[in-house]
Formats: C-alpha cells, structure tokens, sequence
C-alpha cells in the first residue's frame, strides 16, 4: 500500500540536514511519496526504513519479465483498477501455443510467420509477445529440441509447457538465461518446479482450482523470496474467469491481498475461434497479463491487437506526431493546404484518408497536445490565431502559391478568425468526417 508522507516522514532521520536537496525531512518525505525523489538521494535512511519504503514503493500488482533484450514481454506493475484513475502499466501480452508434436518444418514455419506478423497503427508496430510450446509427446528429449528449434527462430519471450517437472528441467536447463516462463506449477509438482525456475532463471505460472489452493503455493514461493510468478487460476466458465480476474485485482490493489498480487496467465482454448477469440478480448479488458490462443489467426489477432492498443493508450498522455507541415504523397507548390490537430489517431485517420482520395497535399498540424480536433479547440488549442502562427512559423507560405487551406469542419467557426489572422488567404470548411475527404478533394478542390 502506498504511504503518505506523514508516514514516510517517520522513518526518515528528522535532521533536516538538507543533503537531499530538500530544506526539511518533511519536504523530501512529501516528495517521495509524490513519486518526485528517489529514497537514495538521502544519505543517511536506515536498513529498516529502506525495507519498508522499498517495498511500499513496489506496484500492488508485482511486474514480472519474461525474455531478454528487446524481445522482453513485461506483464504486471498495475496500481489501478481502472485506466481513468492514472493509466495501465504494461499492455496485456498476447501469445500463440504450439506443440512438440508438430513436424519441425510446419513448426518453424509456423513461428517465422509469427515473427513476421506486425501491425502498424497510428505509428506504433505492433507484435505478438511468446510463444508456448508444449509437450505432448511426453518425450523429454523431442521437447527440448523443438524448444530450441522454436527459441532459435523467436528472440521473444517463450512458455514451455508440461505437466512433467523432469521434462521442464531438461528445457529450462538448456535454455538458461533466456527468461522462460514455465507452465505450471501444481500444488503436487511445486517444489521441484520452484527450484527449477530458480536455478534457470526462469518466471512459473502456478496453477490451481480456487484461491484457498492457491494462497499456501504463493505463500511458501515468496517466503522464499522468489516473486517471478503468474497466476492461472481454473474456472469452468468465461464469467467464472471473468470474475476471479476482477477479484485478483481487486484484492490485491484495494484489500493488500498479498499472495495474489501477480499477473494472470490464461491458455485459451474453447473449442470455437470466436469465443477464443471474445475470451482473448476479455482478457485485455479486464486484467489479463498474459494470454495465450491455440492458433494464429491474422484477423483475430489485429482485433485483439487493436483493442490492446486502445486499453492500454496512457489517458494522461495521447499519443501524438510531431507538429510539423507533412507532404501527403508529392506535392507540389500548387497542391491544396489541409490542417488537422496531432492526435496519433487523427493525423493517421485525415493522412490515410488523403492519400487514398490519390491528391497530393500539404497536411499542416500544429501543436494540440495530442488532443482531437473538437477537444483541441474547446481547449483553445486549435484556434485560428494559433493555427495561422504555426503556418507562418513553418514557412509554408514562401514554398506554395496555393493561398487556400482547409479547415476541419467541426470547427467551421474558427473560419472568420483563420482567415484575418492569415491575410490573403482563402479558408475552405471541409468535411466533418474524414471518411469523407475524398469526395471532398473530387468534388470540391478540382
Ligand atoms: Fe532529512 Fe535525509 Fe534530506 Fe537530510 S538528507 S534532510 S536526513 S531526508
């Protein structure tokens, strides 16, 4: 749980010797608890104080990485129940499974066309986060060696999956360093699976029927010290997983239930890509760290993409281009002037609409903040006179002839004040929707 910064005042000297940069004990105490100083920048805290402010400092939802380097997937770190509070930590990590009885051929197959797969979106490359292998063939050594078929073609984070501790131990042994996640613990095979986690350097995944199952297993790993865990808690409903996952976090943020302060792993497998694919969703919405479909479907697979992307956008900060005057396909200094606010999704949305409408054109965006058109300028941040300053500062009007510009027409209003602001220009309202550029570039502009 957080401390206030009474609380943290506390347990700090009280000298007020101003070594942190702070006048008082207080002060630094305040920031502190404000996220605004680390607890380092005082020289003289003691043991005991950093172990309780160390560990008040850590998310209520614990982050653990899988994988190394720039493949590493990050599930966990929450500290809010829901996004508007402050933002969600790290995106949902989505996987695919596989198992070892596939052919080797079909299997790499399968694992380059995952590693290829992207999604580009309002400017950010999206990708698939593991892969898990399985061991259906009950053969250690067929195992380990599609594993490292698989780890040799994926440098992102893999699960290997048995019921089997020996055959983990076998896989994770050859494959140390790489951060895998082993999949998973039961009550029965949770010793020998623990020291194999930690030997290798590995997360696991704990598995159980219902929380009473699994509190002693969480319980007895951390008295251990070691916290790199998943939770997969069985349900034999889409509302009865829906449910824990809602008390998962909740216990954890709200009621400082310890033991189930981890991210959530869940294998999907219904029987029906649909609902595989509505389960998958319902992960990303509601606290789902990680989660793995039995197969790989592009189509599916941008949706959940997309729907990540919108879940874990930061609300605090919208994703935004850099403002700047864009050349839309090549324009020349008689091609027409459009502006627009620079929200990712906006500049992308009025960008692609304009070059699928095959014009030429100078797409002006001045700096909003990253908001939308019609926030932008009730917040006075898309108003003529700001947009017309920007169009100077570019100098946009020494390199075209073209004196007309348009305008979104959500705010047709600002048409009077762009046009006075920019003398000798002509300010054309163009469609409300961007959808409906293109007819407006036919019928309007030519
Ligand atoms: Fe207090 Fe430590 Fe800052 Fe000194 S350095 S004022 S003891 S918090």
């Amino acid at each position: 749980m957080a401390l206030t910064g009474l609380q943290i005042q506390k347990l700090l000297p009280k000298t007020n010797c101003k070594e942190c940069g702070c006048s008082t004990c207080l002060a630094f105490a305040m920031k502190l608890a404000a996220k605004k100083a680390e607890l380092k920048e005082c020289p003289y805290v003691s043991e005991e104080a950093k172990a309780i402010l160390g560990a008040a400092a850590e998310p209520p939802i614990r982050s653990v990485t899988l994988g190394q380097g720039d493949g590493a997937f990050r599930a966990g770190g929450e500290t809010v129940l829901y996004r508007h509070e402050k933002t969600f930590v790290n995106p949902t990590g989505l996987g695919v499974a596989f198992a070892d009885t596939l052919e080797s051929d079909a299997l790499e197959a399968a694992v380059r066309k995952l590693r290829e797969y992207t999604l580009l979106r309002v400017g950010e490359t999206l990708r698939i986060n593991t892969v898990s292998l399985a061991c259906e063939s009950g053969d250690p050594a067929r195992f380990t060696a599609a594993l490292l078929r698989v780890a040799a073609l994926w440098e992102r984070a893999l699960i290997a999956r048995s019921d089997d501790p020996a055959i983990l131990r076998l896989a994770a042994e050859k494959m140390r360093g790489r951060k895998l996640l082993l999949a998973s613990a039961t009550p029965r095979t949770l010793a020998a699976l623990s020291q194999t986690a930690a030997e290798s350097g590995a997360a696991l995944a704990l598995t159980a029927d219902n929380f009473d199952a699994l509190a002693p297993m969480v319980k007895e790993l951390e008295a251990k010290q070691f916290r790199d865990l998943f939770l997969e808690l069985r349900a034999d409903s889409l509302s009865e997983h829906f449910q824990n996952n809602t008390i998962i976090r909740r216990a954890a943020l709200k009621g400082g239930v310890k033991f189930l302060g981890y991210p959530v792993l869940k294998f999907v497998r219904t029987g029906n890509s649909t609902d595989d694919a509505f389960e998958a969703g319902l992960e990303i919405v509601k606290y789902g760290g990680l989660v793995v479909l039995p197969e790989f479907d592009p189509a599916v697979f941008a949706a959940l993409l997309t729907l990540r992307q919108n879940i874990f956008t930061d609300p605090q900060k919208p994703i935004q281009v850099e403002p700047k005057v864009y050349a839309i396909g090549e324009p020349t200094e008689n091609s027409p002037v459009f502006v627009t606010t620079n929200f990712s999704l906006t500049y992308f949305i009025v960008s692609g609409e304009l070059e699928n409408s095959g014009a030429s054109a100078w797409l002006v965006v001045p700096d909003c903040e990253g908001l939308s058109v019609l926030t932008a300028w009730a917040a006075g941040k898309f108003g003529g006179a700001k947009i017309a300053a920007f169009v100077k500062e570019s100098g946009l009007p020494d390199r075209v002839k073209t004196r007309r510009i348009v305008i979104p027409g959500y705010v047709a209003q600002i048409s009077g004040e762009l046009e006075e602001a920019l003398p000798g220009w002509q300010v054309l309202v163009g469609p409300q929707e961007a959808v409906d550029l293109e007819s407006f570039v036919k019928n309007v502009l030519t």
